[in-house]
Formats: C-alpha cells, sequence, structure tokens
C-alpha cells in the first residue's frame, strides 16, 4: 500500500483522500485553510448565514456514489432538499418564467412565456439527454489524456454527432429556439463552466437536462454543511487531516516524486503525491515546470465571481431560492466578460435566497441574498479600486430590475475576485479553473497524471473540470488511476 499526501482539501482534494484511503493507503492530506471545503465555503454575518461558493448542487447521485467508499450516503450525512422552482427567471422587460423540477410543469411554464416554444423547450431537454447519455460513458468516464482516450469510448460516429462538438452552445440554442429570451436561458448555461455561450461547445446543453432529471438541490443548513459532513467522513474513514497547514513544495527528482515540504520546513515523504491545488500553482509554485506550466497556461482561463452578500430586512415578494434576472444585452454581456475585461455594467444577476427554503438562515422576518455576476478574472481588472464602486452599481442595477434594497440593508459584505484568488490560491480568481472556451478546451485542460511518476491533479482545474460533481468525479478518476499505476511493475 502507498503513502498518499493530498494537497488541497477542496472537494476534489477531499474525493479523491477518501477513495485511496477506501482502498488501504495511508492517506494524508494538507489544507492550507482552518477548515476543508475550498471555495465550498460560508460566511456568517449577525445571525445571517451565505454560502460564498456553491449555491447549487447537481448530480447528488456522484456523492451517493464517493460516500458509499465509507459506507454512508448523502442523504445519511446531510439533508438535502430538491427544489422546485429550479430557477425563477425573469427579463428587464417584466416578462419571466419558473423552471419548475417537473418537466411538463416546467414546459407548461415556457409555454406561457412564449406561446408555441413549449414544444421547443421539451425538445431542447431531450437533446440533452442524449448529450449527457452519451458523455458521461464518454468525456466523464476516465482520463483524458489525448482526444484519442475521448474517441476511445466512443461506440461509434452517431456519439460524436450527438454531443456536437463543431457547434457552440449558442448556435444550438438558436436552431432551437425563435425566441430570443429562451437563447439566453440556454446560452446561461455556459456559466456553469465559467465559459461563454458564444464560445463554448455545444454539449453544455446537457446541463438543463440533468439539472431538470435528477434535480437541483440545496442542503440543509447551507451547501457548505457538505464540506463539513466530508471532513468528518475523511476523519471517521481514517485519513489524517492536516488544517491550516501550508504546502510549499512538492519534493521529485526529475522523474518521481518523494513527497512535500511544508511551510516552516517539515518534509513528509509520500509515494504518491495529489494536488488538489490549482494548476497554475502547483507548476509555478509548488513544482516549477515550464513545460506543464506553457501547456496550462494555453488553457483559456475560467471567468471569476462579484458576489454581495447582503442582509435585507423584510421580505420580498416573489422571490425564489434561485433567481435570475437577465441582462437586456448577452451577447454584449459576454463580449464584456470574455473579450473586452470588463465587469458588466449590465450584467445577468443571480440572487440565491436559501431562506426561502431554510428560514435558519437569517433572522426572523429577513432574508440572505447571495448576489452573485460573472466578471473577467483578476488581471483584467483592478478589483483594489474597482469593487465599491461596482458595489454600488450593483444594488443601483438589482433597483432598476424591481428590487431596491437600499432601505432594508442591514449590511452588505463582498467577495472580490481577489478573495478568490487569496483565499484558495485560485489562478486569476477563477471559479472553475479552466472554461470551456474553444473547440480545442477540453483537451488543454490539465491531465489527472503529472509529470513525474506518482503526481495526480485532481479538482476543477483538471479534468473533467469545475463544479462539484466534476471535481468529485476527479476524484474518482485519480483513485483509479492510481490504482492502475501501483499495480504497474
Ligand atoms: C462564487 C462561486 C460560486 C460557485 N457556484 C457553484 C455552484 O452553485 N455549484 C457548483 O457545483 N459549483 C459552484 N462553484 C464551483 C465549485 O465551488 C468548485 O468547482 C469546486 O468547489 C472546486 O473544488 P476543488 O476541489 O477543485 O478546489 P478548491 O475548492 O479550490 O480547493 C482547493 C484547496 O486547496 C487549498 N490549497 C491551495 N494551495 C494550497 C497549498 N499550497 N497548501 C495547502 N492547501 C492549498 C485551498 O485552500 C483550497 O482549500 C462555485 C464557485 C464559486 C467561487
Amino acid at each position: 500500500m502507498a503513502e498518499v499526501t493530498v494537497v488541497g482539501g477542496g472537494v476534489g482534494g477531499m474525493a479523491a483522500a477518501l477513495r485511496l484511503r477506501a482502498a488501504g493507503h495511508d492517506v494524508v492530506l494538507f489544507e492550507r485553510n482552518p477548515v476543508l471545503g475550498g471555495k465550498l465555503a460560508a460566511q456568517h454575518v449577525d445571525g445571517f448565514t451565505f454560502d460564498t461558493g456553491p449555491s447549487l448542487l447537481t448530480l447528488p447521485e456522484v456523492f451517493d456514489d464517493l460516500l458509499a467508499c465509507a459506507g454512508t450516503s448523502l442523504a445519511e450525512v446531510v439533508d438535502p432538499v430538491r427544489l422546485d422552482p429550479i430557477c425563477r427567471y425573469r427579463w428587464p422587460d417584466g416578462s419571466g418564467f419558473d423552471h419548475r423540477a417537473d418537466l411538463e410543469a416546467a414546459t407548461g411554464e415556457v409555454e406561457r412565456l412564449s406561446p408555441g416554444q413549449g414544444r421547443a423547450f421539451a425538445a431542447y431537454l431531450d437533446h440533452g439527454r442524449r448529450v449527457w447519455e452519451v458523455s458521461r460513458r464518454t468525456f466523464f468516464a476516465g482520463a483524458m489524456e489525448s482526444p484519442l482516450d475521448l474517441v476511445r469510448r466512443m461506440r461509434g460516429p452517431s456519439d460524436l454527432w450527438a454531443v456536437d462538438p463543431l457547434r457552440t452552445l449558442h448556435a444550438r440554442a438558436r436552431s432551437h429556439f425563435a425566441d430570443p429570451r429562451l437563447v439566453q436561458w440556454a446560452g446561461r448555461y455556459a456559466t456553469y463552466s465559467g465559459s461563454s455561450p458564444y464560445a463554448a461547445p455545444a454539449s453544455l446543453a446537457c446541463i438543463p437536462w440533468i439539472e431538470q432529471s435528477s434535480g437541483a438541490w440545496y442542503v440543509g443548513g447551507g451547501l457548505a454543511r457538505l464540506a463539513e459532513a466530508l471532513a468528518e467522513v475523511l476523519a471517521g474513514a481514517g485519513v489524517e487531516v492536516r488544517a491550516g497547514v501550508e504546502v510549499e513544495a512538492v519534493r521529485a527528482d526529475a522523474t518521481s516524486v518523494a513527497g512535500v515540504r511544508l511551510a516552516g520546513g517539515e518534509v513528509v515523504d509520500a509515494d504518491v503525491v495529489v494536488a488538489n491545488v490549482d494548476a497554475t500553482h502547483l507548476y509555478v509554485d509548488l513544482l516549477p515546470d515550464r513545460r506543464s506550466l506553457r501547456r496550462v497556461l494555453r488553457a483559456p482561463v475560467s471567468s471569476s465571481g462579484f458576489a454581495l452578500l447582503a442582509a435585507v430586512e423584510g421580505r420580498t415578494e416573489g422571490l425564489a431560492h434561485h433567481n435570475i434576472a437577465f441582462s437586456a444585452d448577452p451577447a454584449g454581456e459576454f463580449d464584456a466578460i470574455f473579450d473586452r475585461g470588463e465587469a458588466p455594467t449590465d450584467p445577468t444577476v443571480y440572487v440565491c435566497a436559501s431562506v426561502v427554503t431554510d428560514a435558519g438562515q437569517a433572522p426572523e422576518g429577513c432574508e440572505n441574498w447571495f448576489v452573485l455576476v460573472n466578471v473577467p478574472p483578476t488581471s483584467a481588472v483592478d478589483w483594489e479600486a474597482r469593487a465599491e464602486p461596482y458595489r454600488d452599481h450593483l444594488l443601483e442595477v438589482l433597483a432598476r430590475r424591481g428590487w431596491d434594497l437600499a432601505a432594508r440593508l442591514r449590511s452588505v459584505e463582498m467577495v472580490t475576485p481577489l478573495d478568490i484568488a487569496h483565499r484558495y490560491r485560485s489562478w486569476q480568481g477563477a471559479i472553475y479553473g479552466t472554461s470551456s472556451n474553444g473547440r480545442q478546451a477540453a483537451f488543454l485542460r490539465p491531465a489527472n497524471r503529472g509529470p513525474r511518476r506518482g503526481l495526480y491533479l485532481v479538482g476543477g482545474s483538471s479534468h473533467p473540470g469545475g463544479g462539484l460533481p466534476l471535481v468529485a468525479m476527479s476524484g474518482a478518476i485519480v483513485a483509479a488511476m492510481v490504482e492502475a499505476d501501483q499495480k504497474r511493475p
């Protein structure tokens, strides 16, 4: 059995650690922050709880599969709640619809919004079903060290055409919907991988189907409860967790890893090092490697996020758990984020008010507004100077869209791209590591096997990408890879 060191206690690191421990290895995990979870975190402000990272859990079965390694399940360690509606959408002209959890009800809502488009909506979801059915047994089923890995897992040309590799998500949506509002709705799912619908592949059309079929989930007490629960399961399974400890270097010779060196100088030996840190941090700071770094930097970086944590007095009529207020000009918005490198002046605004589902998230009669907009990575904007003016601008945008919070704000805090970069050592404050922008993006994403024997990469900046279920899947891919490599002579 191998001595395994995991660097980073994000969900990807925890998933890999748990699986490797279940396979019988000795596993020690180092996390620089005092608690595990990485971006899956919460902030508490005077009785209000805000999830500062993920607020939506999809594909809960991925976590059931992970937790089965420790003889438990998601519902045994947290309180998962399936949301209906999945999300409440509104446009600047006052129109909107509820994406209901039930397919027929959702289709009816779309038909009410735009007569004749209900059928197009159902067809679009059905197309997403086929994309997902193929992607899960090809793209998501294992490592991606070359495009050939993908081709080998395909059953034939029909699989390739099903994932629609040559079109953008926007082009796909336009071919389904006559109503531009629904094209904008379909395009918004590109942001689930920090991407633009005008550049990301049409394969992302599987995401609304995933939400429709296996649900959009909340976790009682807040999403960050999942991080706490995973940390408890890890400890129970015998993973040695050392939180509040920064890894300063991965020790290696030209061919193999030997372990890590901690800040302060302590040296830890290991046969296997699993890096859950951002790949750029790994190849710049922990194991400088120009060739690997060049490759990582060729991959397009994902967008970042600018969030307000608004403690709001009173209750807002018509507020759902998840709400999206769309911009008037989606092309201009994505152009600002990905081409001009500017925080959009007319952004699509996401509001999560978990108090709608879970009264304990805010004091009696109050609301916890987590307001998030997509913005470029840190290199594009001087957030030291821009953060406060942008906060005020966002509050004005909310007021223009019918949510004037001015007289009701008890407090408002910010989470800027710089915070995301500093807290988790995320390259340029990227939410999801690398984006899916461009036809090559999936192949440019850093591979799970590193450039030395015994080094592996897990989490959002490596295959298969960011988002809670995907980083948990990368834990499974890496654990299987370690097992296979350990058996080799
Ligand atoms: C604002 C925001 C909203 C999001 N919304 C959603 C959502 O609704 N649904 C969803 O599924 N996903 C969402 N995501 C994405 C999701 O949070 C991430 O994809 C996922 O949590 C990343 O997990 P990870 O394991 O890759 O890495 P991380 O969470 O980044 O963890 C990496 C860990 O490594 C640690 N570390 C770094 N360097 C060192 C070092 N040298 N030594 C020791 N430790 C180190 C960091 O402190 C961190 O804890 C969101 C993210 C953000 C920021």
